[in-house]
């Protein structure tokens, strides 16, 4: 789970790291009167969505009076922002942060994650810290510094304040950084964090260590353990399309294309968007329909793209297996339909466990569909239905 930018600045905030004082905003009226409650007078507006790369993309801006902060809140807000880490269709902007503006004289990078060679925690620092952090570190990966934190003993101040020595963060900025590093581990270990990154770690021209930016993302397997953090989920900014399949136990991404997909497990998912693009066609999402998930749950989902207009044909593409039966699909299928009355037509390919009980069900309930058996087939005919051939 990925909290936004306001959540993982208040988790570090109550683990004693020093951030910026701000508010959050849903409406420009609320960030401008939230504006006159800041006691600074330079602020800056931030827009909340779940990935960074904003700076870049206008979703930060300076702000010197309420009525500015209004008019960039209000420009922010219900537009879509595409960011480096976004995804093409960008973000819809629920709430702005407003915080007050920091002044900085220096700009590091740091971050707690679990190293994917070693399987064991690591903290990572970078004297190259900011908005262009990415490139550089692509570029040149010397710039950043690693060190296990098993090998450390990350409580002392003395040891987190000698490996910040090495980023060239000495004196006062390095005692004052080596508390906000000690609290960033403390929020990831005390979390079950799978990382927790802040970019920039500012250095103000008073030598204190502030954390302007942070990312924090929770490993999703122990939220159990964080029912506190549990309730962040319905801020965070997802589509609403995404939310709702979470619920029903289907993994679903949103694109932008007209091939409306019906698929279970995530690599017959991958497979079947790649066939479809293949092919020349576009992909209206990417699903994958978990083991879990029940026939009144997926047929929810379903219905979903039955609704979108854009949405032209739906490719059913499902592979029976021992937990997910293809008859389970082809009710979902029968009760999303009946629902809607709809007659959006269906290319249909199934195959493995109760393939031929589904094919029934689908037949008996005269579904509007075509039948194909090979993945070839039924992906060139969707694609050449959706170019209305
Ligand atoms: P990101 O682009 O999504 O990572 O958003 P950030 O919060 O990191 O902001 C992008 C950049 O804006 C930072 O790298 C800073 O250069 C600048 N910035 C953000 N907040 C402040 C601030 O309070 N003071 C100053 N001087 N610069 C800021
Ligand atoms: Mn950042």
């Amino acid at each position: 789970m990925f909290l936004l930018e306001h959540q993982a600045k208040s988790l570090l905030g109550q683990n004693g790291v020093s951030i910026p004082e701000g508010r959050v905003a849903a409406t420009a009226d609320e960030a401008g009167n939230s504006a006159k409650s800041l006691s600074g007078t330079d602020l800056v507006v931030k827009a909340q969505i779940g990935a960074g790369g904003r700076g870049l993309a206008g979703g930060v801006k300076f702000a010197a009076r309420p009525e500015e902060v209004r008019r960039h809140a209000g420009t922010m807000l219900g537009a879509r922002l595409s960011t480096a880490q976004t995804g093409i269709r960008g973000e819809i902007v629920k709430q702005v942060s407003i915080e007050e503006r920091v002044d900085i004289a220096g700009m590091f990078y740091i971050a707690v994650l679990v190293d994917q060679n070693t399987a064991r925690p690591i903290l990572l620092g970078s004297a190259s810290g900011g908005n262009d952090f990415e490139r550089v570190a692509t570029e040149n990966p010397d710039v950043v510094k690693s060190i296990t934190l098993g090998d450390l003993d990350w409580e002392d101040p003395k040891e987190i304040g000698g490996f910040l020595e090495t980023l060239g963060l000495t004196g006062d900025a390095g005692i004052s950084a080596s508390r906000q590093v000690i609290g960033a581990i403390r929020t990831f270990f005390g979390n079950d964090a799978l990382l927790v990154e802040i970019n920039p770690l500012a250095i103000t021209p008073e030598d204190k260590a502030v954390a302007i930016d942070a990312k924090i993302v929770i490993d999703g397997n122990a939220l159990a353990r964080h029912v506190e953090l549990e309730a962040l989920v319905t801020e965070t900014s997802i589509e609403d399309s995404e939310r709702l399949a979470q619920e029903n136990n289907v993994n679903y991404v949103e694109l932008d294309g007209d091939i409306g997909l019906v698929v279970n497990g995530a690599g017959l998912g991958l497979a079947t968007l790649d066939l479809v693009i293949d092919s020349g066609g576009s992909p209206a999402n990417f699903m994958d329909i978990r083991t879990t998930a029940g026939s009144f749950q997926i047929a929810r989902v379903i219905q979903m793209l039955i609704e979108n207009p854009r949405v032209k044909v739906i490719l059913v593409n499902i592979h029976g297996g021992g937990m997910t039966v293809c008859d389970t699909i082809a009710e979902a299928m029968n009760f999303a339909y009946s629902r809607t009355g709809s007659d959006k037509p269906i290319i249909y390919r199934a195959a493995g466990q109760n393939a031929p009980w589904a094919l029934s069900i689908m037949t008996n309930r005269r579904l509007p569909f075509t039948r194909f058996d090979t993945m070839t087939e039924a992906v060139r005919q969707a694609v050449s239905v959706a170019a209305g051939r």
